[in-house]
């Protein structure tokens, strides 16, 4: 299985959806929103997302005003020869803005571009310890996230995770859920929750089921999650957010809690799009 490796940068705090969205902004969203849906991207949705076609009508109008103007607003630079297209394009947008139904949204402000490789691509990185002893690595990662502005992704991966909506297994669902989780500073697993009270909670339940999927992947144990989950809090919340939207009956089963923290963050029921 590839790796998917986050990045933490340090990167300045969003500012809050309300003060973030000018007046400005919402009326050049509004103008984009009501145009026409392209009957081809309409075509991209059915061939590339099984997703689509099990979202209940009114979420797919959401689903598809999102995506006009996510890609009215995000620039895609093909890495490697990858030509962009509008498959690349709307395939991408589509999975990104499943994050954004029902909820106030700002559409990633942090984010200005997604690079797309054909394939998993080779990241090269130089480290130096505490003693001053430098190292070099190399990892082949199926996508990234970055504090500042950048999501690089995949292709391939992107295209052979959207063919299955039922793994667990998502890339995009996994680099946008940290986007949203940096826009309230650096990756940590505690995306804006919108009220403040919902945080003791949150903490709680993530916190204890990410301390068992931590022992469950020292010894051996299955989880539902995958065990990359257990690398930190950020990969904890990423990785959730994967089986959330692709194995809702099963997460709903076996962690009521994580499930319903998800469901009141993400403000959806995908359990109701089986
Ligand atoms: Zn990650």
């Amino acid at each position: 299985m590839l790796a998917i490796l986050i990045t933490l940068t340090a990167g300045a705090s969003a500012i809050g959806w309300i003060l973030s969205q000018s007046w400005r902004d919402r009326r050049r969203r509004n103008k984009i929103r009501a145009k026409p849906f392209p009957k081809e991207w309409r075509t991209i949705l059915k061939k590339r997302m099984p997703y689509f076609r099990s979202l209940p009508s009114d979420l797919q109008l959401q689903l598809k005003k999102h995506i006009q103007v996510f890609l009215a607003e995000k620039q895609f630079v093909g890495c490697d020869g990858l030509e962009i297209d509008d498959e690349i394009r709307v395939t991408i947008a589509a999975q990104a803005c499943l994050l954004l139904l029902n909820r106030q949204t700002d559409y990633y402000p942090n984010l200005r571009q997604i690079l797309v490789y054909p394939s998993a691509f080779i990241v090269r990185q130089q480290q130096r310890d505490a003693n001053g002893l430098e190292w070099h690595s190399q990892r082949l990662l199926a996508g990234e996230s970055w504090g500042q502005g950048k999501v690089v992704l995949s292709w391939q991966n992107t295209l052979d995770d959207a063919a299955d909506p039922a793994d667990g297994r998502n890339v995009v669902i996994h680099e946008f859920a940290h986007q949203l989780d940096q826009e309230a500073g650096d990756a940590n697993g505690a995306p804006r929750l919108g009220e403040f009270n919902a945080y003791p909670v949150w903490s709680q339940v993530l916190g204890q089921e990410f301390a068992k999927l931590q022992a469950q992947a020292a010894s051996g144990e299955p989880s539902l999650f995958s065990y990359y989950g257990a690398t930190n809090p950020a990969e904890f919340f990423a990785v959730i957010s994967e089986v959330f939207f692709e194995q809702p009956q099963q997460m709903k089963a076996d962690y009521p809690e994580l499930y319903q923290e998800l469901s009141r963050f993400y403000r959806l029921d995908p359990l109701n799009w089986q």
